[in-house]
């Protein structure tokens, strides 16, 4: 049975100040049936370590260098945010893909450096609006799921996350209807079992892209929809704990 994992992913959001309130709130709640965690700027993991320390909460980053260490101005290794005791940490989101350039193999040698490291890379795949609407969405999923099979062998999803974050949702307000998610939730596990059967049932593959208290259940619901990979709503306090609550 896979324990439903709510995940908040701030982006470039926030301030000492306003997360203070936020992580409070979150901290307060008592443990739920889903897990939840928050992936924080890198400049407040100390803060949400201090905040989250003692609370069912777990926290993590946004992205990781694929480098242990060395001449990387501007990178954090896997080891930096492990002495921020993070648990999780996203690698491949679509900004990352899309605005910085990163390839499906940067993205591969992350999941690698992030295991290596002792967290578990919250791994996002997903097309665009124009591939769906050509009709490669499972193509082009495959494409970056299969890139990290290969780096990284079959096993290593046995200690990650999968999420499916179709980018024509992701902070525009448009969700991904619970039969379309599921669809490609339940191709991608089938993907992953034809490699490992056992890999695939305990894989947990997150829906990302403009979920809200309002269609969180619905999309949860799905047989292989395991929770929520959560942006703008990750923000308000209130509209996270519901979401998780519909977990
Ligand atoms: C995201 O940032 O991964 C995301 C899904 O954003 P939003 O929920 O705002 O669409």
């Amino acid at each position: 049975m896979r324990r439903k994992l709510v995940v908040g992913n701030w982006k470039m959001h926030g301030s000492l100040a306003a997360n203070a309130a936020l992580l409070q709130a979150l901290a307060s709640k008592p443990e739920q049936g889903a897990e939840m965690a928050v992936c924080v700027p890198f400049p407040y993991l100390q803060q949400a370590q201090a905040v989250l320390r003692n609370s069912a909460v777990a926290w993590g980053a946004q992205d990781v260098s694929e480098h242990a260490q060395g001449a990387y101005t501007g990178e954090v290794s896997a080891a930096m945010l492990g002495d921020f005791d993070c648990l999780y940490v996203v690698v491949g989101h679509s900004e990352r893909r899309s605005l910085y350039g990163e390839r499906d193999e940067q993205s591969a040698a992350k999941v690698a450096a992030a295991l290596a490291g002792g967290l578990v890379p919250i791994l996002c795949v997903g097309e665009t609006l124009a591939e769906r609407e050509a009709g490669s969405t499972e193509a082009v999923v495959s494409r970056q799921l299969d890139v990290v099979l290969r780096h990284c062998g079959v096993e290593a999803l046995s200690k990650a996350v999968l999420a499916y974050e179709p980018v024509w949702a992701i902070g525009t307000g448009r969700t991904a209807t619970p039969g379309q998610a599921q669809q490609v939730h339940a191709f991608l596990r089938h993907r992953v079992a034809s490699a490992d059967a056992d890999v695939a049932r305990g894989l947990r593959i997150l829906y990302g892209g403009s979920v809200k208290a309002a269609n969180a259940g619905e999309l949860f619901a799905q047989p292989d929809i395991d929770g929520g990979l959560v942006g703008g709503a990750s923000l308000v306090a209130d509209e996270f704990l519901a979401i998780a609550g519909a977990a």
